[in-house]
């Protein structure tokens, strides 16, 4: 039986699901979650406020309080359906964590109960030694802490109430993607503050916000299943591309498939019911890829909605026969999937630091804030690099359709005429600037910039689109909270240094719009190398950055150093973000899960070729020799000869590539025997990429050649036509 076409006949007969019928948006939103609304209404009101002002003023939450609100949040959860509650964080696997406890347990007198009490809500001990820690964390000192974070809410998925929580060592030491951005958030606020009320006095407080556009692919499930490969590394390590991919562009924005449009819309719906407000949905660029964006929010919100998306999406794919595909690149030659996060600054006086003002003075504003941004990109433009950085995104970058592997910020021609002009303007005498009409305006003064929102660049890994910085190279499987936590930082410390400088200068006696724009100036000239409007994908973009002194690493273990240079633990550790052991340990999970992977994808790569694809090339030889046999019998000699001509061909076609696959697959075993002997977890994975990637890449050449030359009813796997074009 071959495995494919039992798969085909199945996924083709997996018809779309009827469409259930929708509520309206405005009507479930948030239905599931513990909103500030309900807490009014369950809890008691002196406790509600005490914990509406902690949860506005990060201050820290007491077990009075919080045996209170349990009180609230157990009965809201209840008459939600909950029967359990668990506490809900992001350990560095990169997934979501859950371990639920029953609400479930005996009082005093032995009778069964429904128990929920402050001091769980508060903050719990999960057995945490085997999570990724980077050695921050003994076993025998295995005792791992989650606490209760308020300002993201609490939800009831199904029966269990879920409790978003930082996870933390018992040393204080972070083990997740929460807490240090939490941090970062809080560093960023504060030094913006300081800078912004050189316009308002009234800034208390600066919010950064994301908005993350969510890239995936569905597959029908049971194609899934019959590839071993997707199955356990979340992409195919092989598969010739399809006669048709995305060359004809008629996917990207393209009418919606029924049965995705099925499955969209019940995702939809259990989202919004999550407070996840869903607002963008679209076919991508490559056939069967797809996008969701919700409506941007405070980042930790967001954060944590997009963790709770991508694990909805798996569940609801589920419902209608599909496997969603978070991997950065699942088919090689096909278009990879990206998690643009789009980041902007905003004060509690409703400015969005990031959008140009009517006036001139809040223009002033908003290019002080956007050359700190771009100072903080070129300064650490390795460092967010390395933020983005992992063995499955690593295929998708540099691969001429996602952003290369350089960073640069792409501004547009409009504001880098203005940013030009104000570098060059001499100060004493006024500013002129020409922008569509010229203006001539005295020191302080920045033009109205007018926003061509079509000058778009999709080479640019980091670009500014009219009111924020879109970070476009983060990787779809990635936790988003890992690059938006070293943009924070590194904008924090640069906001810290523009603050000293400009403070300086005020104390010499410069007026202060003088002030700011001398640092402006100054700035300018620094950071003008991180600027690059061009084609990313060019050749000469690559030495032109080299050039420029840009961090142009494209090995990524060697790219995750980055977090361990001076300039980066000093900016981290000034932040208050991340301590040197922190940094070491999370470098040690970095390079450690890039070599699990790549060790994972190697095994099942050489499983794969030799007992699937060798077997199946043997048998089609075997069908030709047994024909150039028979042509011998019934022919003569010379006719004989003739007619086997082409045959003999692909035997020895066939013959060299198995040669060489079963040759390559021995070499790799052994350069993963030696890669696993190497302790350090650096050296190893440097030896995994070095050694066993270009093997693997070598055994994918020679299986995809012969994927073109095997008779199709003897190949065991489905292939991309049939992955990439059943709806
Ligand atoms: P495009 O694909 O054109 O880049 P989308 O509409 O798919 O845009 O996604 C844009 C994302 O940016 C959305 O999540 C949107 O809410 C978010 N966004 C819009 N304004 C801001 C802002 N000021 N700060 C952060 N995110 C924003
Ligand atoms: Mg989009």
């Amino acid at each position: 039986m071959n495995v494919r076409f039992e798969a085909l006949k199945t996924a083709w007969a997996h018809l779309p699901k009827e469409i259930n019928t929708t509520h309206r948006a405005s009507v479930i939103f948030s239905q599931n979650v513990f909103t500030r609304d309900k807490m009014k209404e369950y809890i008691a009101s002196n406790i509600v406020e005490e914990l509406f002002d902690l949860m506005d003023n990060e201050r820290t939450l007491s077990r009075d309080i919080a045996n209170s609100v349990a009180i609230g949040m157990k009965k809201w959860a209840m008459e939600q359906g909950a029967t359990h509650y668990t506490h809900w964080f992001q350990p560095l696997t990169g997934g979501t964590a859950e371990k639920h406890d029953a609400f479930f347990d005996f009082d005093e007198d032995g009778a069964p109960i429904e128990k929920f009490s402050g001091s769980v809500l508060y903050q719990q001990e999960p057995d945490a030694s085997s999570f990724p820690n980077g050695g921050i964390r003994n076993t025998f000192e295995a005792r791992g802490y989650s606490a209760w974070d308020p300002s993201s809410p609490a939800f009831v998925i199904g029966d269990r109430l879920c409790i978003p929580t930082i996870f933390v060592a018992y040393t204080g030491e972070a083990l997740d993607y929460k807490t240090p951005l939490l941090r970062s958030i809080s560093a960023v606020s504060k030094a913006a503050v300081e800078v912004a009320r050189y316009f308002d006095k009234n800034v208390k407080r600066v919010y950064t916000y994301l908005g993350t556009e969510q890239e995936f692919f569905l597959v029908d499930e049971a194609l899934y299943n019959a590839r071993p490969d997707l199955m356990m590394t979340g992409r195919t390590l092989m598969g010739h591309y399809a006669s048709k991919s995305q060359q004809l562009d008629d996917h990207y924005l393209g009418t919606i498939p029924e049965r995705v449009l099925a499955f969209m819309t019940e995702l939809e719906q259990e989202s919004l019911k999550l407070g996840i407000p869903i607002k963008t949905r679209h076919n991508e660029v490559a056939p069967n890829q797809f996008e969701l964006a919700p409506i941007y929010e405070e980042a930790n919100l967001s954060s944590d909605h997009n963790q709770l998306l991508m694990s909805l999406m798996e569940q609801v794919a589920h419902h209608h026969q599909f496997c969603v595909l978070f991997h950065e690149k699942p088919f090689g030659g096909v278009n990879g999937s990206g998690k643009h996060c789009n980041w902007s600054l905003g004060t509690n006086t409703g400015v969005n630091l990031l959008a140009p003002g009517k006036n001139p003075y809040q223009n002033l504003q908003f290019v002080t804030f956007l050359v700190n941004v771009l100072m903080a990109v070129h300064r650490h433009n390795g460092l967010l690099k390395a933020s983005i950085a992992s063995a499955t995104n690593a295929h998708r970058l540099g691969g001429h359709e996602a952003p290369p592997a350089i960073i640069s910020v792409f501004l547009g021609a409009q504001i880098n005429d203005a940013l030009d002009q104000i570098e060059q303007a001499d100060m004493d005498k006024g500013i002129i600037i020409n922008a569509k009409k010229e203006m001539k305006l005295g020191v302080g003064n920045i033009p109205e910039i007018l926003l061509d929102n079509t000058d778009r660049n999709r080479t640019s890994p980091f670009a500014f689109t009219g009111n924020r910085f879109e970070f476009r190279a983060v990787g779809s499987s990635a936790n988003c909270g890992a690059s938006v936590l070293a943009l924070n930082a590194a904008v924090a410390e640069q906001l810290n240094c523009f603050h000293e400088e400009v403070d300086a200068l005020i104390t010499q006696g410069e007026a202060k719009e003088r002030a700011l724009l001398s640092v402006i100036k100054r700035c300018l000239v620094e950071c003008r190398d991180i600027r690059f409007d061009g084609n990313g994908y060019s050749e000469e973009w690559q030495h032109e950055a080299q050039r420029r002194g840009l961090d142009t690493e494209t090995s990524v273990p060697l790219m995750i150093d980055q977090y361990l240079k001076d300039s980066s633990v000093k900016m981290f550790g000034s932040t208050g973000v991340f301590n040197q052991a922190e940094l070491l340990s999370r470098c040690e999970v970095k390079w450690e899960n890039y070599s699990m992977k790549l060790q994972i994808e190697s095994r099942v790569l050489g499983d794969l070729v030799i007992n699937h694809i060798i077997p199946a090339a043997k048998r089609y030889q075997t069908v030709l020799l047994q024909n150039v046999l028979s042509v011998k019998q019934v022919f003569s000699e010379e006719e004989a000869e003739i007619l086997n001509k082409q045959d003999l061909l692909l035997i020895r076609r066939i013959e060299n590539h198995a040669s060489a696959i079963v040759a390559r697959v021995d070499e790799m075993n052994k350069e993963r025997a030696h890669a696993n002997h190497i302790d350090q977890q650096r050296e190893r994975a440097i030896q995994f990429h070095d050694y066993v990637v270009p093997l693997m890449n070598e055994i994918r050449d020679h299986v995809d050649d012969l994927e073109m030359v095997i008779d199709d009813q003897l190949w065991p796997l489905p292939k991309y036509r049939e992955l990439l074009f059943i709806h």
